[in-house]
Order: structure tokens, then C-alpha cells, then sequence
């Protein structure tokens, strides 16, 4: 598809708003977003107290029914997944093993791992809070030409299993998205924004865990980074969770604080200061530069150690690994997790070609093919939170200088995915919006809950979503990381 014109989806309502309708609206919608908790803390001009609405496009997205539908239904089958992955103790090892040994972040948190492995845990209960991400892919070579449409069908990006975020400015974006097609007059459109129920279902799986641990005093535990900047997100999860049950208490300690604080009780309780805690709920702890020293690390062990119920625990963390993902896609891997067949194929319709680069004549063969094509990939190391990932002749160069060192058997080999664009404003705090729209893609998340251990699931659920946007010439839209911006989807027919 590169190269190529790319395809283009559009919403059916006129972006042409007069200069003055739009200047007003773009006004009336960041007003909005402050006042609705929409924000972010500054990265360029930090102060704790004081927020900035979070960048979002002034019009909810063009996203095709069938498929938001088709994403949302086989979530519950992708929770079951990765909840058999991360309880398979052999799988796991033998598809980290090489990468262990070259990746030093991966290694550590394996080492964890196989000693909780080897002493028991002392809680078999896992939460998990995943994010399957997507794009429409409009380069599939099966695409039906019949029913022209600009895509062909959607593509997993990868599956998030620890730190989800977006329970909260996924739903309050379709809110935004909301106010601003009501401003405009596309009053009967509303119902063309799917309900986004992500932050309840997210936080009543947290109380859930916690009703399950059984100890009406226990709280919520958030471990949280050394500053958040996305504050809004995590906070009404927390005022969420209050809402929902008045008796539980969340607290927030980041790994450095736990460090000096957290305890093991006589039947392994996870102390901290006074409390005793449930459930602890993982923002942080996925990025090495979060763990400053050998502290922090022993803080994640002695957590993982506990009997309170880890989101996500260990197991599930090394579960949603690129080269776990990677090795999911070959040949006969998912049938090993799914029993049925039908859902088994569907399964592996929505992965992209992923290659190994490991030292064998496969990994000989993806090198070359990244040399030789580079725009036709993404480069992936195991690392989660955004611009890791290695694109265009960057590829070309990282790879001829890692042939033949062995670092390289730490990154993967994705195909790129190159989605529809479609029109939009985007609106950033600080600048001036730019009244010609511009060409923008999307990368939806579909959120799931599962709570279970190695023998049976107990909760297992589809709910909400987010979108992010970005402009179509960039490579990343986190919106943590600045490039992306906040957005809900508009289902089209
Ligand atoms: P991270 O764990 O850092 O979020 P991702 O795999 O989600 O890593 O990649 C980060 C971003 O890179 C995605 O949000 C998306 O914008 C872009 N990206 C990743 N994989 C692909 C792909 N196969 N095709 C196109 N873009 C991709
Ligand atoms: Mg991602």
C-alpha cells in the first residue's frame, strides 16, 4: 500500500464549518474538556496543580460498525487467550528463552517469574485489564474489491496486559465528541457513537478482585510512576471504584515508596504502612527506567510474592510481550489455547505477519526481507509505552549493524499496517488550531476484564473502548507521548 495514494473514509457530516461556527466550537469544546476532567499534567511546563485538557480531534473519527462490532465480540476470546498463555509456565519459558538472555528488563522480570514459579504462589487469582489495540488495514491482499470499501479488514497492534490506560478518556472523548456534534446541530448523528461504558467495567473487575480477596478492610492499591501526567485517567478510576462501593479505600505508592514500605504479614498479606491490600492495580513498572535500582525490583517480588491480587500478576506481564505476540502467529500456536476451531481461525485473521529474528535460517530470512523492504515493517524491542519502535530506513540501518550480534533476538518483525485516513481538526493545549484539516489514522482499543487462576476463569468481559488519532505522516500516537490525540469512534454502514 505504501507508495500509494491511501485510502480515504470519510464521516457523513460536513467538516465545512464557517471559520467563525468553528473558531467558537473549537473554544466551547477545550472549555468542556478542562471542565469535565478531560486533562493531562504538563509535560513542558510541569506544576502539580494545574492541568491542561488532553489533545483530541474536534470530530469523533469514521470507523466502520461491522468491524468495531466484530472487535468488540472476540475480546472474550482474545481474555481467554492470554489467560491460558500466561498460566502455561512452559510456553512461556521456551518462547522467552532466547530473548532473556540478551534482553536485560525482559530477564528481570522472568527471574520473578520462575522464583514465584518455584515457591508456589501464595495467590493463584490474576486480574487482568487488557487493551487489544487495532487498525483498519486497507493492504490486505484478499481485499474485496466488490464492496469497496477504503479497508479490507482490521489488524491486532498488539494486546496490552499491564497499565491499560484509557478507562476514562476513552469514554469521556465519545462525551466530548458528543457536546461538540449537539453544538453543531447533528443531533439525530448521536447515536451513531457507541455507549463506552471502559471506566465501569474496568473498575468493578477491581472491586470484583477485591470482594474475592474477602477482607472488607483491604484496599486498592495504584502503583503509580514517580510523576503522573496522566492524572484524569487514573483518578476517576479511583473515584469510580469509590462510587461503586463506598467501603473501598484506593491508595497510591510508586515502586521507590513500596521499597521502603511494604511488608509481608504472617500469611503473606501484602502490608503497606496500616493497610492491608487487596488488590494492586499496576500503572507503572512496565518501562526499565521505573525501576531505579535493585529496590524497586525487589518491591515488584515482594508484591508478586503476596496473596494480594496482582493487575496484572507476573505471569500476565510476560504474557503480553511483542515476542510472545510474535510467537502466538506461527503455525498451529493458537489452537494450542483455543479449542474451537471457529474461533481459533478468527483469531489468527487479525494477526499481521510477525517474524522472529532469531539466529536460524528464519530469522536469517525476516533480516533481510527488513533490509530489503523496510517500509513494509515495524521494528519491535520488548518494550511497552510507546516510541521504541524502529520504522522506515531506520529499520534498514538498525538491522545491517545487529546482523550478526546477538542483541538482535530481542526485537521482533512486524508487518506495518497501513490504515484509511480521514479528515479532522486536532486541538493541543497552547496552540493555535490549524483550520485546514488535515489526514489523520486511528488506532482503536477494545478493553477486556478477566479475573481467574490455572484452573478455572471467574469473570470474563468485553467493555468499552478508546480511540486515538494521529496524523497520518506520523509513525506513533501515543497521546501520553504527545503525538496522538484523543478521539471516539462514529460507526458508519
Ligand atoms: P507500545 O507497547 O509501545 O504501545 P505498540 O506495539 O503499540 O507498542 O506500538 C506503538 C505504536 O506504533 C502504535 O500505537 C502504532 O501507532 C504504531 N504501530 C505499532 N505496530 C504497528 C504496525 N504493525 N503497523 C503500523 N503501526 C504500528
Ligand atoms: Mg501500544
Amino acid at each position: 500500500m505504501h507508495g500509494d495514494k491511501q485510502a480515504i473514509m470519510k464521516l457523513p457530516i460536513s467538516l465545512d464549518v464557517s471559520k467563525n461556527e468553528l473558531e467558537d466550537v473549537i473554544e466551547k469544546a477545550k472549555d468542556w474538556a478542562l471542565m469535565n476532567g478531560m486533562c493531562l499534567r504538563s509535560k513542558m511546563n510541569f506544576n502539580r496543580d494545574v492541568l491542561q485538557f488532553a489533545p483530541f480531534v474536534l470530530f469523533p473519527s469514521p470507523f466502520p460498525r461491522e468491524e468495531f462490532q466484530n472487535a468488540c465480540d472476540i475480546q472474550i476470546t482474545l481474555n481467554t487467550l492470554i489467560h491460558r498463555v500466561a498460566h502455561d509456565y512452559d510456553f512461556l519459558k521456551e518462547t522467552l528463552e532466547e530473548t532473556i538472555k540478551v534482553d536485560d528488563f525482559t530477564r528481570n522480570l522472568f527471574d520473578i517469574y520462575e522464583i514465584i514459579h518455584e515457591e508456589g504462589a501464595a495467590q493463584k487469582v490474576s486480574l487482568g485489564i487488557l487493551r487489544s489495540d487495532l487498525m483498519l488495514d486497507t493492504s490486505c491482499p484478499k481485499k474485496d474489491t466488490k464492496k469497496l470499501k477504503p479497508h479490507c479488514c482490521w489488524k491486532q497492534v498488539e494486546i496490552n496486559t499491564i497499565a491499560s490506560g484509557f478507562g476514562w478518556l476513552g469514554p469521556v472523548s465519545t462525551q466530548l465528541h458528543k457536546f461538540v456534534l449537539q453544538e453543531l446541530g447533528y443531533t439525530a448523528e448521536l447515536n451513531n457513537l457507541p455507549e463506552n461504558n471502559a471506566l465501569q467495567t474496568l473498575c468493578s473487575g477491581m472491586i470484583e478482585a477485591w470482594n474475592l480477596y474477602g477482607n472488607p478492610q483491604a484496599v486498592i492499591l495504584f502503583v503509580i510512576e514517580d510523576v503522573t501526567y496522566n492524572i484524569c485517567d487514573q483518578r476517576f478510576h479511583e473515584f469510580e471504584i469509590r462510587k461503586q462501593n463506598p467501603n473501598v479505600k484506593v491508595i497510591r505508592r510508586n515502586l521507590t515508596q513500596l521499597a521502603a514500605t511494604a511488608k509481608l504479614g504472617t500469611n503473606m498479606e501484602l502490608i503497606v504502612n496500616n493497610y492491608t491490600v487487596s488488590v494492586v492495580y499496576y500503572r507503572c513498572g512496565y518501562e526499565p527506567g521505573q525501576y531505579h535500582t535493585k529496590k524497586e525490583w525487589n518491591a515488584r517480588l515482594l508484591i508478586e510474592r503476596s496473596l494480594a491480587i496482582k493487575c496484572p500478576s507476573i505471569q500476565y506481564h510476560l504474557a503480553g510481550t511483542k515476542k510472545v505476540q510474535q510467537t502466538l502467529a506461527k503455525p498451529g500456536m493458537v489452537a494450542r489455547f483455543l479449542k474451537d476451531e471457529n474461533m481459533v481461525t478468527k483469531v489468527k485473521e487479525i494477526f499481521t505477519g510477525l517474524y522472529p529474528l532469531d539466529f536460524d535460517e528464519h530469522g536469517n530470512v525476516a533480516v533481510e526481507m527488513g533490509i530489503l523492504d523496510p517500509q513494509r515493517f515495524v521494528l519491535k524491542p520488548q518494550r511497552e509505552g510507546g516510541c521504541n519502535n524502529l520504522y522506515g530506513t531506520d529499520i534498514k540501518d538498525f538491522l545491517e549493524s545487529v546482523k550478526s550480534e546477538q542483541a538482535r533476538v530481542a526485537w521482533i518483525l512486524m508487518d506495518r499496517i497501513y490504515p484509511p485516513v480521514h479528515k479532522n481538526y486536532v486541538v493541543k493545549p497552547g496552540t493555535n488550531v490549524d483550520l485546514d484539516t488535515k489526514e489523520f489514522v486511528s488506532e482503536l482499543g477494545i478493553f477486556g476484564v478477566i479475573i481467574g487462576d490455572d484452573q478455572n476463569i471467574i469473570v470474563n468481559k468485553q467493555g468499552g473502548h478508546m480511540l486515538r488519532t494521529k496524523l497520518a505522516i506520523h509513525n506513533e500516537g501515543g497521546v501520553a507521548t504527545g503525538l496522538g490525540a484523543c478521539d471516539s469512534p462514529f460507526l458508519i454502514d
